[in-house]
């Protein structure tokens, strides 16, 4: 042990992070040469499409997915047209786009709703 340690370690891990960058760089090019021979619709080669996305996703290359904000607004116009104000009747609005929240205009009461996505990994 020396008090160099600690700083080599900095640097070392610095260049770990670029190599590791480095390779799935490399790793993305060839998986998508041999997507592009089309070996991925071979027979046992399903792994290949799928290493593709884990690498690029690895990369950061994919879009992260987003909240399926036309998904909500749809469900909470169903909802609200079926939900009128539980105080007064109004019509309820919903607070902004992509919102699970709506609020009466009448008596500016705000509801939340609740979220009825079914999680497919429950
Ligand atoms: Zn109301």
């Amino acid at each position: 042990m020396t008090d160099d340690l600690f700083p080599a370690t900095l640097v070392s891990h610095d260049a770990l992070a670029k190599a590791r960058r480095d390779s799935l760089s490399n790793q993305l090019v060839r998986l998508g040469d041999m997507l592009g021979d089309g070996l991925g619709d071979e027979p046992g080669g399903e792994w290949i499409g799928r290493e593709y996305r884990a690498v690029a996703k690895a990369l950061g290359l994919l879009p992260k997915r987003r909240r399926d904000v036309s998904g909500i607004n749809s469900r909470v116009a169903n909802a609200l047209e079926r939900l009128p104000c539980p105080g007064c009747g109004g019509i309820l609005q919903q607070t902004r786009s992509g919102a699970l929240r709506a609020k009466c205009p009448a008596c500016a009461t705000t509801y939340q709703l609740s979220s009825q996505r079914k999680d497919p990994h429950a």
